[in-house]
């Protein structure tokens, strides 16, 4: 991975085997990012994407391998108990030209990908729900 900020933007562009949560995170410890969005495209061949079942309050995940296309990654950078937090949800597209996607647990790019963090200048918790099951923005001060 190879990335460089402009203004309040970072432009990353992960390498053949690069995993797209971990490299997100190493830029947002390395320069201190605790709150933005991301979006993304790029190719990947392994997967694991999720769908939280409300009703159980449980997660579901499943891996999918082969070459597939990030149509949309989309999420946000948070914090939790002092560390990186990242929300990211992706939409992939396989050989059929079908999409799919959920909650993004992991993704290992197979060509390149192209990711844009946009900083929001300020920091927001999380706090887990026991409602929900899930681990809410808290807003703080
Ligand atoms: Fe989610």
């Amino acid at each position: 991975m190879e990335y460089q900020k402009f203004g309040n933007k970072y432009v990353l562009r992960l390498d053949k085997g690069d995993e797209v949560i971990e490299s997100i995170k190493a830029v947002c410890r390395q320069n201190a990012i605790k709150l933005g969005t991301v979006t993304g495209i790029g190719a990947i061949n392994k997967a694991v994407i999720g769908i939280f079942e409300s009703g159980t309050k449980k997660y579901h995940s499943k891996e999918v391998t082969g070459d597939m296309e990030i149509a949309s990654l989309t999420g946000n950078i948070s914090e939790m108990n002092g560390e990186v937090y990242l929300h990211l949800h992706i939409t992939l597209t396989d050989s059929t030209y079908k999409a799919f996607g959920g909650h993004l647990n992991q993704a290992v790019i197979s060509c390149t990908g192209e990711i844009v963090l946009d900083v929001i200048e300020g920091q927001v918790d999380r706090a887990f729900s026991e409602e929900i099951g899930l681990n809410l923005i808290k807003f703080v001060g």
